[in-house]
């Protein structure tokens, strides 16, 4: 009996063993296939995701902050939405935007849903995100007494798109091609000047870029220690112009035989040079420099892939607008 009643303990207890294991197994399964079709989901929604430029994603995947009153919508106030840079869900409505000087666009409230909030890793801020893919925005601050809400979204315009309520009624298909360029061809000012009035150009910024070192000054530049030429970001609507004619443009609008110098600019921060994003920039790039090479030109000109783009100091932006000046070294010449 004794034995025979150990036996059936020791066989339910066996039992119990598997079905625990079993339990065990099957709970694992499950994980694994939720986590698993997780993944796929996650996976789908990526590969819809819009292609960011390296500045883009040291802001919206590193948590990096713009440079203050550099952003394209700091200081714009049209009718609109806007919408996230990398998933082109939308995040705020234009009545919702108000001046808060700080140098960055600033809204009183989200879109419902659209803005998850979260503790900064600098244990005082709050981070903002887009609920959608998790792309970092800026940060929330509260008690300010700026609006009846109280709050301030303080988000990076790079971490933006915006649609103006003119388009929203009709179908809006996002570009997700990158609609950046940018070109180094001697001094930025008058680079700036002559882009900014090219047809479908929203925004030309100046800036740093194709150097080794970080966050650089104009003083720096000009001491030829960084490796940074003087450059422009455009910034254009892909329904009214393309790379191409804006990559024709920059070839019109400075002498690219000039090696390392632009008129009486002189130095290797006033060299020619296309900082592509993707390939199609760079091909696009390379046929035009085969073309005037065809037509007699020894240009001068090097490509390189884009890097991070160093807006300049703001006295740099927009400076022959600021002067009233026109460029000395940027005129057009017709090229193509
Ligand atoms: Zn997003």
């Amino acid at each position: 009996m004794n034995l025979k009643n150990q036996l059936t303990h020791s066989k339910i207890f066996s039992l119990l063993i598997v079905m625990g294991l079993a339990a065990t197994t099957v709970a694992t399964l499950t994980l694994k296939g939720q986590s698993q079709s997780q993944m796929t989901t996650n996976d789908q929604n990526q590969s819809k995701w819009n292609q960011l430029t390296p500045e883009e994603k040291r802001v919206i995947v590193e948590k990096g902050t713009e440079r203050a009153f550099t952003g394209e919508y700091d200081d714009h106030y049209e009718d609109g939405t806007y919408t996230c840079k990398r998933c082109n869900a939308e995040l705020y409505q234009s009545v919702n935007k108000f001046d808060a000087h700080c140098g960055w666009p600033a809204f009183d409230k989200e879109i419902p849903g659209a803005v998850r909030r979260k503790p900064d890793i600098d244990g005082s801020r709050t981070e903002i995100l887009c609920a959608t893919c998790g792309a970092h925005l800026g940060h929330v601050f509260m008690g300010e007494g700026f609006t009846q809400t109280d709050t301030r979204h303080c988000v990076n315009s790079i971490s933006m798109n915006f649609i103006p309520a003119r388009m929203q009624k009709s179908e809006t298909v996002m570009p997700t091609a990158i609609n950046k360029a940018i070109f180094a061809g001697g001094c930025f000012w008058g680079m700036e000047y002559q882009f900014k009035q090219a047809p479908g150009v929203i925004n030309a910024v100046v800036g740093y870029t194709g150097g080794h070192t970080k966050n650089p000054t104009y003083r720096e530049v000009c001491d030829h220690t960084t490796g940074h030429a003087e450059a422009i970001e455009v910034t254009y609507d892909p329904q009214m112009t393309n790379y191409e004619n804006l990559a024709k443009f920059f070839f019109e609008i400075h002498d690219p035989t000039q090696l390392n110098r632009q008129g009486p600019d002189i130095g290797d921060q006033y060299r020619s040079e296309i900082f592509y994003y993707d390939d199609q920039q760079k091909a696009t790039a390379e046929k035009l420099i085969s073309i005037l090479t065809q037509k007699g030109y020894k240009v001068a000109t090097s490509l390189k892939p884009a890097t991070i783009f160093y807006p300049a100091e703001d006295y740099h932006q927009d400076y022959y607008t600021k002067t009233g000046g026109s460029p000395y070294c940027h005129i057009y010449t017709k090229r193509f």
